[in-house]
């Protein structure tokens, strides 16, 4: 049995002296008894974009919610930034930090949901301007200026009074980016985000992302099974099964020459 590697408390250094955007260190999940995530790492440098696929189930939703922190991890250590997430190491122990601490962290990450997540009860530029405003203290004045530019950017400038049911699904999800946007965040975390939309709107949405992708520095963390909108996208892949990695390399080379049986069966069923 190989003894687990040691965990660590501060940033990890890479080769090129660059702080990595998210380092998973040895994390463990469990919901109840079920081992999701075992003894994981992950090095995510600023400005990757990395998409996760795999089989269901192999844990790639909870490695987003982790990182939003609407998952707590069993065991290890989630640096955003090289500070600690939600734990960090003090005497040999494994502390939970405060939530003010968490509260901070978050900030800095944006999430966009197979569901758009709207508040239903506001309109399109209350659910922009919320988080900027009440989170980062934002001026109204300038949260809505800046709600504006968004919604240039996600093709919906005539949509800020409206309230998300009068909106199809593409466009809700649209705003949905526009809103995650508007935190200005360094990572944002895209979880399945056309899974839940009519095969002709799917297309829109993509065009949107990838226009982010090309005009911003923001890190992303991709699952999606668009594959082409994965190759398009990112500059790394990695491949999951049973919450474990089993491969990773740039999109071309584990789309076109997977090296394990596990990528190839997965692509094969999903290509
Ligand atoms: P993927 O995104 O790769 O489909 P998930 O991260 O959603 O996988 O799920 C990984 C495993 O964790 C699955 O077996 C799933 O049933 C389980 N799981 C996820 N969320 C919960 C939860 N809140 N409670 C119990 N089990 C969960």
């Amino acid at each position: 049995m190989p003894t687990p590697p040691e965990p660590h408390t501060g940033a990890i250094t890479l080769a090129d002296g660059d702080v990595p955007a998210i380092q998973f260190d040895n994390v463990e999940k469990r919901f109840g008894d079920h081992v999701v995530l075992q003894g994981l790492n992950i090095t995510v440098r600023r400005g990757d974009r990395v998409t996760l696929i795999g089989p269901s189930g192999s844990g790639k939703t909870t490695i987003l919610r982790l990182i939003m922190t609407l998952e707590e991890a069993n065991g290890g250590f989630i640096l955003i930034d090289g500070r600690p997430l939600t734990h960090e190491l003090r005497d040999g122990k494994r502390v939970a930090l405060k939530e003010k601490h968490r509260n901070e962290m978050r900030k800095r990450i944006g999430m966009v949901f197979q569901q758009f997540n709207l508040f239903p009860n506001m309109t399109v530029m209350e659910n922009i301007i919320e988080a900027p405003v009440h989170v980062l203290g934002m001026r109204k004045d300038d949260a809505i200026a800046r709600g504006r530019e968004l919604l240039e950017k996600v093709g919906l400038p005539e949509k800020a009074n409206e309230h998300p049911a009068s909106l199809s699904g593409g466009q809700q999800q649209r705003v949905a980016i526009a809103r995650a946007l508007a935190m200005e965040p360094e990572i944002l975390l895209l979880d399945e985000v056309t899974s839940a939309l009519d095969p002709e709107v799917v297309g829109e949405v993509l065009n949107i992302l990838r226009n982010v992708a090309e005009t911003t520095n923001v890190t992303m963390l991709i699952v999606t099974h668009e594959m082409q909108f994965a190759r398009d996208v990112s500059n790394r892949v990695l491949m999951f099964d049973g919450g474990r990695i089993v491969e990773e390399g740039p999109p071309d080379e584990i789309f076109s020459h997977p090296k394990e049986q596990r990528t190839k069966d997965f692509l094969s069923a999903v290509l």
